[in-house]
């Protein structure tokens, strides 16, 4: 083996709640972790301001702050947490091969998939604008929907997401306006429906978003488009969310992992984190498109790290003795 080769136990790709959490786990069953953090250090709730619905943070938390202290967790444990970008892999035989930045060349034993997904926005100006400033542009209504209590708030997108968003926001805003390209919904007709008979919530067909508006600091309103008229209006909101879709961080993976048709990957045994490569575990949003969550996200890191640990014990007898072997 090269000298410029290294070998590790579990490496850890991505550093959001899934990813820490599967390091603090595997760093406590003496499995040495390393950890890449990726192109966004915290991951999507980096991103968000404040996070009021993970337990244990009774007066909530901000996001940076929430993934500073899991990095601590972690690294208290001796997890050993690195910036770098996971470019390639190679999960074609019995030795995982990782390529970090398309230089360094890592051996793995285990490899826990963390890199989550990141939701699709519009890409206008002035949406990143009030994303940045954290002024009201969301694309998480669980999340942040909490904070436009009695307020009116406009919802892009037209697919499940978008319906059940809406849905969540319309009982707690006063008003919801869900804009829709096109003159039907992507969604399921039951959802399609829930939100057609929902009272507050206003649904603008074939309309698309021109501006988010905003005082500077936050949104004040969203400036719209008939695409079918060519009208364009204005609809006074304070917050503006985007539904519409993720896209899992999983296309280094492809060839190797089973994915779905939309890139997510697929548990190879339900209910566990296993993939269709030994050795190889996914936890978090790469593999979940339904919840999305923090919590869920911690959760199914924590059962990677039991699921690597346990790998590794019924490869290797002796992989209770804590020395690493390398
Ligand atoms: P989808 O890809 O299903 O829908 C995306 C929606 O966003 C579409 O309506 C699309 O419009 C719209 N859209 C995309 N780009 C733009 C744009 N630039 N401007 C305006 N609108 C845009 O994503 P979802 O996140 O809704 O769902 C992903 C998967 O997860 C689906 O399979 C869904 O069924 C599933 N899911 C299931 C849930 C459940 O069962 N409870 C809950 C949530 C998701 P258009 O239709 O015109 O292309």
């Amino acid at each position: 083996m090269s000298d410029t080769i290294e070998r590790v136990k579990c490496l850890i790709i991505g550093s959001g709640p899934a990813g820490y959490t599967a390091a603090i786990y595997a760093s406590r069953a003496n499995m040495f972790p390393v950890l890449y953090q990726g192109e966004q250090p915290g991951g999507q709730l980096t991103t968000t301001n404040e996070v009021e619905n993970f337990p244990g943070y009774k007066d909530g938390v901000t996001g940076p702050e929430m993934m500073i202290e899991l990095q601590q967790q972690a690294e208290r444990f001796g997890t050993d947490v690195r910036n770098g970008w996971i470019t390639k892999v190679d999960f074609s035989g019995p030795i995982h091969k990782v390529w970090v930045n398309g230089e360094k060349e890592i051996h793995c034993d285990t490899v826990i998939i963390s890199t989550g997904a990141s939701a699709k926005y519009l890409g206008l100006d002035s949406e990143q604008k009030y994303l940045k400033l954290g002024g009201g542009v969301s694309a998480c209504a669980v999340c942040d929907g909490f904070f436009y209590r009695n307020q009116e708030v406009v919802i892009v997108g037209a697919g499940d997401s978008a319906c059940e968003e809406a849905h969540y926001l319309s009982k707690l805003c006063k008003k919801v306006t869900m804009l829709v390209r096109r003159d039907e919904f992507r969604a399921s007709k039951i959802m399609a429906s829930r939100v057609k008979n929902t009272e507050n919530i206003e649904i603008l067909f074939n309309t698309e978003t021109e501006e988010v508006m905003g005082d500077g600091q936050v949104v004040t309103g969203v400036k719209v488009k008939n695409n079918l008229s060519g009208a364009v209006s204005d609809i006074e909101a304070t917050g503006f969310f985007v539904a519409i879709g993720h896209k899992p961080n999983t296309d280094i993976f492809k060839g190797y992992l089973d994915l779905d048709e939309t890139g997510y990957i697929v548990n190879a045994v339900p209910g566990t984190s296993k993939t269709n490569v030994e050795g190889v575990f996914v936890s978090g949003d790469a593999a979940d498109h339904v919840y999305r969550q923090a919590i869920t996200a911690a959760g199914t890191g924590c059962m990677a790290a039991l699921d690597a640990e346990r790998y590794l014990a019924a490869k290797d007898a002796s992989f209770e003795v804590s020395t690493p072997q390398y």
